[in-house]
């Protein structure tokens, strides 16, 4: 059987970025929130535009007021008020200076800003009290903090708040960025209803389809739900041809186990998809089954999941595995791919057969700087999603370790 890392590698290699230029569209500004730069964008403005005052003070000439103290003030005449968004219209000459707030423009000949609290006004002069720090004190200079035609973002960026901030700033309006991933999620099993369903004897309500929904469409993924296929090869061969012709990526749970109506990888055999991975020492998750469909030039590949029908298998399974690939594919820089671990120290001990990698879930807390991992209390079992919620941790224990003691450090992958 495939170890983790194994299975990890492979997942990894079948999934490809979207094309940087198939796969791109073009977007308004606030549309583009939360969605992946797909090319380098360049400003044609300097930033700050002007020189302009990081206080309210007064804009002067360095030289005429270098020698200012409280006892002896500079006295200057104040020719204009510049307030922010107004061009001044005058030149400061020796022996002048201009009444000036944050953000507005320096005026031509002052070299340096005053703030208001180490001046005196009177009438239309101002007693300068105190030596300014040095020339150009207070001031913002055009092109400070970026030059016009160098990069102001790059490719496999998330367009996040700052990033947002910068494109707006930049008047870059219309925005490149990959489409989205498209997804289609099925559920199968004869045993299961939706959760508006009544819920007749020897019966489960379908959890996995609205688990994973949620999941990817955080990630920003468009998600197709097919609904409940039943454990049929006619209907699961249908629900599965669909979705493979319509998806970049497809997962469904259940059927990929060893028992008599597990039929999803025999179909996708005979679909014509590559079965890659039939089964990983993951505990818990092993029956995790990876397909590829292969499609011509013009289409990117559509990778199957089949995840186990379990609920916290399906999760881990996910989370361990389809979540990076995810975030290769969808175009994200390299070093966003995750998966995200770190070490914890436990606060309970953890225990393992031994033979699979075993993810244990629990609660990571930062404790003065250090990681603290509490496992879930109640029963550690594949199909208890209950105590899974409110969890953001799994605890890895490779498969030779059986036992972990409290206060002992583990590697803990972080999920939400
Ligand atoms: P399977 O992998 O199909 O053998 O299913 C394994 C276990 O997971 C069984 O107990 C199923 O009833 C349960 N299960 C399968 N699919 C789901 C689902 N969509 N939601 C919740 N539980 C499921
Ligand atoms: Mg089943």
């Amino acid at each position: 059987m495939l170890s983790v890392k194994e299975a990890e590698s492979i997942v990894l290699n079948l999934a490809q970025p979207l094309d940087s230029q198939r796969d791109v569209e073009t977007v308004d500004l606030l549309a583009a929130s939360g969605r992946i730069l797909a090319a380098a964008v360049t400003g044609s403005l300097d930033f700050p535009y002007w020189d302009n005052s990081a206080m309210d003070g007064y804009a002067v000439r360095f030289a005429d007021v270098e020698n200012s103290s409280a006892e002896k003030p500079t006295v200057l005449e104040v020719v204009e008020d510049i307030p922010a968004g107004y061009q001044p219209e005058n030149t400061v000459k020796s022996g002048q200076a201009a009444r000036i707030f944050t953000g507005a423009v320096m005026p031509a000949g002052a070299d340096t800003v005053v703030m208001q609290e180490e001046t005196r006004r009177e009438g239309d002069r101002i007693l300068i009290l105190v030596c300014p720090e040095k020339p150009q004190a207070f001031v913002r200079h055009k092109g400070a903090f970026y030059q016009a035609g160098t990069t102001l973002l790059t490719p496999g960026t998330v367009i996040n708040a700052p990033e947002m901030a910068v494109l707006a700033t930049a008047q870059c309006i219309q925005v490149p960025v990959y489409r989205r991933l498209r997804a289609a999620i099925f559920s199968t099993g004869d045993e299961l209803v939706s959760p508006d369903e009544p819920l007749a004897a020897g019966k489960l309500v379908d959890s996995n389809q609205y688990a994973l929904t949620v999941l990817l469409a955080q990630m920003g993924l468009e998600v197709v739900r097919l609904g409940v296929v039943p454990d049929n090869e006619d209907a699961l061969k249908k629900a599965i041809a669909q979705a493979v012709s319509t998806a970049d990526v497809v997962l469904s749970t259940g059927g990929v186990s060893v028992g008599d109506y597990d039929y999803v990888e025999k179909i996708l055999a005979d679909l014509g998809g590559k079965i890659h991975i039939s089964a990983v020492a993951i505990k818990p998750g092993k029956p995790l089954t990876v397909a590829q469909f292969k499609r011509d030039e013009k289409s990117s590949d559509c990778l199957y999941f089949g995840l186990p029908g379990n609920p916290v298998s399906a999760l881990v399974c996910c989370w361990r595995f389809v979540v990076p690939a995810l975030r290769k594919i969808s175009g994200l820089d390299a070093d966003a791919w995750g998966p995200e671990f770190v070490k914890a120290r436990c606060h309970a001990e953890l225990r393992s057969h031994g033979k699979r990698e075993t993810y244990v879930w629990g609660k990571l807390h930062l404790v003065a700087g250090i990681w603290e991992f509490e496992p879930a209390s109640g029963s550690q079992n594949s199909a208890n999603l209950i105590n899974l919620a409110n969890t953001n941790g799994l605890a890895v224990l490779p498969p030779a370790e059986t036992w972990i003691w409290p206060g002992e450090f583990v590697e803990v992958l972080k999920v939400s």
